[in-house]
């Protein structure tokens, strides 16, 4: 059988091969078999410890065009995001604003450690701009919040909590200004819905009609919360 992404059978070890992706199979004590992307060049496939060779192969063409199309998104993903250097430059609203080695005196002397404290520590000092942003669409939509407080989480973008305290994650400043709307324009929508039912992408859609786009584009951005600065 042949694969155009070369396909490599293991048993729960990873293993390297000399095509486009490296495919690690895990025979384990389970019921289904599960193929997961981890990057563009690498996939996981758990697999029941009883499936024969012939069943893995047959899964894995019927999963070839999948396997093909998700990997190529990825690799779009990774190719943009290694556009950006964080340890370089200070981002707003999408683009380098100015050198990191202009925001601290002897910047370069430092260790990666400080360097990162000084980035994070300068990107909060702007955190209000991201308050009055909120202030601002809460004003527009006439939806209630409390209070706002940065978050650094490498998992979400912002939350909002009974107590109509919403966080917003601090590297929103980096994204393009319009995705940055769309994460408050959420958050006070849960103001009205505490879930993500139909109801609530209702409330979002009536305050921000495009969402769906900038949700979608703020997907691509996910290297930038999941960037440890
Ligand atoms: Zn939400």
């Amino acid at each position: 059988m042949s694969f155009d992404v070369k396909l490599c059978f293991a048993i729960g070890r990873f293993c390297d091969i000399i095509h486009l992706m490296k495919i690690e199979i895990i025979k384990m004590r389970r019921k289904t078999t599960c193929l997961k992307l981890i990057d563009s060049n690498h996939a996981v496939l758990k697999v029941p410890k009883t499936l024969s060779q012939k069943k893995i192969d047959e899964f894995l063409e019927s999963k070839r065009i999948w396997l093909r199309k998700n990997a190529e998104k990825l690799r779009e993903r990774e190719n943009f995001g290694a556009e950006f250097d964080f340890m370089k430059y200070i981002y707003f609203d999408g683009k380098p604003y100015v050198e990191t080695s202009k925001i601290s005196l002897d910047f370069e002397k430092l260790s990666e450690a400080k360097k990162k404290s000084v980035i994070k520590k300068f990107y909060l000092s702007h955190f209000g701009e991201l308050e009055a942003l909120a202030q601002e669409l809460s004003a527009k939509t006439g939806l209630k919040f409390k209070d706002v407080k940065p978050t650094s989480s490498v998992r979400v973008w912002g939350s909002y909590s009974t107590q109509k305290v919403m966080k917003l994650n601090w590297k929103l400043l980096i994204l393009p200004r319009n995705l940055a709307e769309y994460v408050v324009c959420h958050e006070l929508c849960h103001s009205l819905h505490m879930n993500h039912q139909p109801k609530f992408w209702k409330a979002v859609e009536k305050i921000c009609p495009d969402f769906k786009e900038r949700k979608n584009q703020l997907s691509r951005f996910a290297f930038v919360l999941k960037n440890e600065i």
